[in-house]
Order: C-alpha cells, then structure tokens, then sequence
C-alpha cells in the first residue's frame, strides 16, 4: 500500500465497510481507500488470517483499518457486523458490496442448493447490507453505496443461471435503491467486472476463448476495480453520479 499522500487524502476519516474483502477484488478496494485516508472495516467469512494481515498492512503504512467476521448472507451476522462498526466509528460513509460467490454448472445440473447459496449471498446479502446501512445513511443525511455486480449480469454466461440472475438482480436492486435514496445525499453505482485476475477466475479452463470476447485482450487486476470504487466514494468527484452501472472489463460490454 501506497503512503497516505496529502493530495490524495480525499477520503480522510470516512468509515468504509468492504464485505468480502480478506481475499481478491475486496482487498484491492480495502486497499485502495485506505490509502485515500477512509478508516476500513475489512470484513471477511472465512479468511480470518488473510483479513489481519491485511490490517496489518494497512496499520503499518499508517492507515486505519479493522476486519469483522460475518457471514453477509445471515441476518443475524449482519446485524451483529453494523452494530459492532456503530460502536466502534459511530457512523457509516460508504458500504461497497463486494463479498461473492461462484457454483458453476449448466442449467440441468443444477441443484437448488447451487442456485440458493449463490442468490443468498450475491443478491440477499447486498439486500441486507444496504438496508442495515441506509438506516445509518439516512440520518447522516450522506453516504455512498458500491454495488459490485459483473458483465454475467447483463450478458449472461454459460453454466452461471444462479451467479447471472444474481447479478442482474443485483443491477436492478442499484437503480431502485439509487431512486429512493437520492433525496438524502445517498447515491448507489454498480461496479460491473469482467475476468479479474482472482481465486474466483483462478480454475477457468478456456482461458484462451475467454480471451478473444475480451477487445483489450488481457483480464483485469483487481486494482482495476478498486480505482473505479475509490472514484465512485469520492466527493466531490462522484457526488452527481447515481444508479448507474460502470463496467471495468476490457470492453466485454459496450452498451
Ligand atoms: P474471491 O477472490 O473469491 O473473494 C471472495 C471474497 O468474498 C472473499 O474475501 C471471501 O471471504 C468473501 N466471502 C465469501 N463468502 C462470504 C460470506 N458469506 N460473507 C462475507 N464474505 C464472504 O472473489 P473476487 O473475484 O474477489 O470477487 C469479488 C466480487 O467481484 C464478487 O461479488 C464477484 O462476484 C465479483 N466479480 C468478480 C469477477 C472476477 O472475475 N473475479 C468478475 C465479476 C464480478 P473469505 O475468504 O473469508 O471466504
């Protein structure tokens, strides 16, 4: 991580939660608003030794930085996960709705339960983020909400029913919540990826037809990401930005 700069410390004291961020494009962010000065709370499901290790990183170049353990896709945890930042910070600036998860297969090997653990935590669980931090938002009277979504949610993706729908949902749900918080000085974007270098991409098997959809003819790094969530925080940069969606994938998609 990059010293904090003086020019670069737009962030300075903004309360930041990444979901998911021990791991690929959720630490990339983690990352990259700390050293924009934003305090983060790093949460993470599993991954409790990648998470303090990247406090550590971020303390040691004098940022500030925190990681919480919730499973986003349970309301219990959830609730447990805002209280405990309340708390600690006693209010909320940005959420970025990272944490995902993949269950490939095609359609007719599909079982319920791929397609569940996959709406639970993709769709439900930025459902119940976003509502457990609106209530914080909305008497701050300001806020930012970062959807991250992906191009499998505006063009599909063979073997990805469950993650595609997800992510669609996850598209719509940003535009009607941007509508209905808008009058507060709340804005909610969507982040679209296309194939970032990650544990996520780290099986794909046709790396080489993957490549030939994508005009830039390489994948993305997870800093790729991280820098378009970091403008979208910014104020007053992004601060007449909201419901869109900004696609960060080498022009997969180009509407
Ligand atoms: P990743 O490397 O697999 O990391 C996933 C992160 O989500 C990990 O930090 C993981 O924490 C966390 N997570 C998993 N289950 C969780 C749960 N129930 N509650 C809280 N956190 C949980 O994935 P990634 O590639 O960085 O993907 C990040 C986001 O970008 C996802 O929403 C994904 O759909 C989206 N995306 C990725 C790509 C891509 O090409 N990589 C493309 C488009 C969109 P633990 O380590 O603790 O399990």
């Amino acid at each position: 991580m990059e010293l904090l700069n003086e020019n670069l410390q737009k962030l300075r004291g903004q309360v930041a939660i990444i979901t998911g961020a021990s791991r690929g494009i959720g630490r990339a962010i983690a990352l990259e608003l700390a050293s924009y000065g934003a305090n983060v709370v790093v949460n993470y499901a599993r991954s409790s030794a990648e998470a303090d290790s990247l406090v550590t990183e971020i303390t040691a170049a004098s940022g500030q930085a925190v990681a919480l353990q919730a499973d986003v896709s349970k309301i219990e945890q959830v609730e447990a996960l805002f209280n405990a930042v309340i708390d600690k910070f006693k209010r909320i600036d940005i959420l970025v709705n990272n944490a995902g998860i993949t269950r490939d297969t095609l359609l007719l090997r599909m079982k319920p339960e791929d397609w569940q653990a996959v709406i639970d935590l993709n769709l439900t669980g930025v459902f119940l983020c976003t509502r457990a931090a609106s209530k914080v938002m909305l008497k701050q009277r300001s806020g930012r909400i970062i959807n991250i979504a992906s191009v499998a949610g505006q063009m599909g993706n063979p073997g990805q029913a469950n993650y595609s729908a997800a992510k669609a949902g996850v598209i719509g749900f940003t535009k009607t919540v941007a509508k209905e918080l808008a009058s507060r000085g709340i804005t909610v974007n969507a982040v679209a990826p296309g194939f970032i270098v990650t544990d996520m991409t780290s099986n794909l098997s046709n790396t080489e037809e993957v490549l030939k959809y994508i005009p830039l003819g390489r994948y993305g790094q997870p800093e790729e990401i991280a820098g378009m969530v970091r403008f979208l925080a910014a104020d007053p940069a992004a601060a007449y930005i909201t419901g869109q969606v900004f696609n960060v994938d080498g022009g997969m998609v180009m509407a």
